[in-house]
């Protein structure tokens, strides 16, 4: 086989403008320390619809979008020798970092400056085969099927580094604002370590979800939490909310903004919203240590991911339904050797 089927992001806009486009290409080739691998899932994450929308500036003509990719090992580059074909991997946002700059030789490489990403300067997981990196993939937890691990990959890898970025104390008190892929496994760990969760989201059903899985109250968007929290992650992309949950930090408390795109933050207020030394922080990628802690912790707790399947020739309509806020939980390409 020489080809495969893809889908690439054509002329950004407006998801109902139908940005992606199916294509047949070439299957790539493996470069040195590279792998290929072949997909058996691929999560839907938000930075896929910023990218198909035009929030992020594409890096490329038709690049494959895709970055929470479950894939078994096809073909060795030259110099690999991390795995073996048939093993199963996980391939993240994180595609590329320099290993040489300030930030990379101090712990920091999710700050790299010139680091590459998945799924938007290098081809991702919407498409049959992938080319990876193989010191920057994950080995997967066993206990994961394809599907449970894929949003585990960004959602969960990056939620876990806004959690970590809020430092909570143990027993603490967090809120979490918007409730979608991400926030729902955040969650999961916030409340195996003993923190109380309150979650605020426009989203009845988001709102049940967050019930079932533990958190200590629910309310809407700009409802105050049941108490003042020690920190605050903020996932929904609306820079309106901002100071929505700084107004609800205790003193001391931290709001960290998960995602990497956000509305225009409204002016705040000095003593509402950040004196008595609240802090507001942003969370920029991820190290790949933090991809294996959190992988770790995911399988020790038994993290569920709530998912919803679609196949490999409906990953237009999974945008859509993500923009849309169709589901909740989080979306994932399976089925790719189907037409
Ligand atoms: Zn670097
Ligand atoms: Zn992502």
């Amino acid at each position: 086989m020489t080809m495969m089927r893809a889908w690439a992001v054509g002329t950004p806009g407006r998801i109902d403008t139908r940005p992606l486009v199916a294509l047949d290409c070439e299957v790539p080739t493996p470069g040195t320390g590279q792998l290929r691998l072949r997909v058996r899932a691929c999560g839907v994450c938000r930075t896929d619809l910023h990218l198909a929308e035009g929030d992020l500036a594409p890096r490329g003509d038709l690049v494959i979008p895709g970055h929470e990719i479950v894939g078994l090992v096809d073909e060795l580059g030259p110099g690999a020798s991390r795995f073996a074909c048939g093993d199963r991997v996980g391939a993240a946002w994180l595609a590329h970092t320099c290993g040489t700059c300030r930030f990379c030789t101090s712990g920091r490489e999710n700050l790299c400056l010139d680091p590459t990403f998945t799924g938007w300067d290098v081809d991702g997981g919407y498409a049959q085969f992938v080319v990876v990196d193989e010191a920057f993939v994950y080995s997967l937890p066993e206990s994961f099927d394809d599907v449970a691990v894929a949003p585990l990959l960004c959602a969960g890898i990056i939620g876990y580094r806004a959690l970590r970025r809020t430092e909570l104390p143990r027993g603490g008190r967090l809120g979490i604002y918007g409730f979608g892929g991400s926030a729902h496994l955040t969650a999961q760990v916030a409340i195996a370590e003993g923190a109380r969760v309150h979650v605020m989201t426009r989203s009845p059903e988001s709102r049940e979800l967050a019930l079932s899985l533990g958190a200590s109250s629910v309310g809407d968007t700009n409802d105050a939490p049941p108490e003042l929290l020690d920190g605050a992650i903020l996932f929904a992309p609306v820079g309106d909310i901002v100071p929505v949950a700084l107004a609800s930090l205790d003193r001391g408390g931290v709001l960290a903004v998960a995602g990497i795109y956000l509305s225009d933050i409204p002016s705040l207020n000095y003593d509402r919203h950040l004196f008595q030394e609240r802090t507001l922080r942003s969370v920029t990628a991820n190290t790949r240590q933090d991809g294996q802690d959190f992988l770790e912790i995911a399988a020790r707790i038994g993290i569920t991911s709530t998912v919803h399947q679609y196949a490999f020739r409906e990953a237009d309509q999974a945008l859509s339904d993500l923009a849309h806020e169709r589901f909740s939980g989080a979306a994932v390409i399976v089925d790719f050797e189907s037409d």
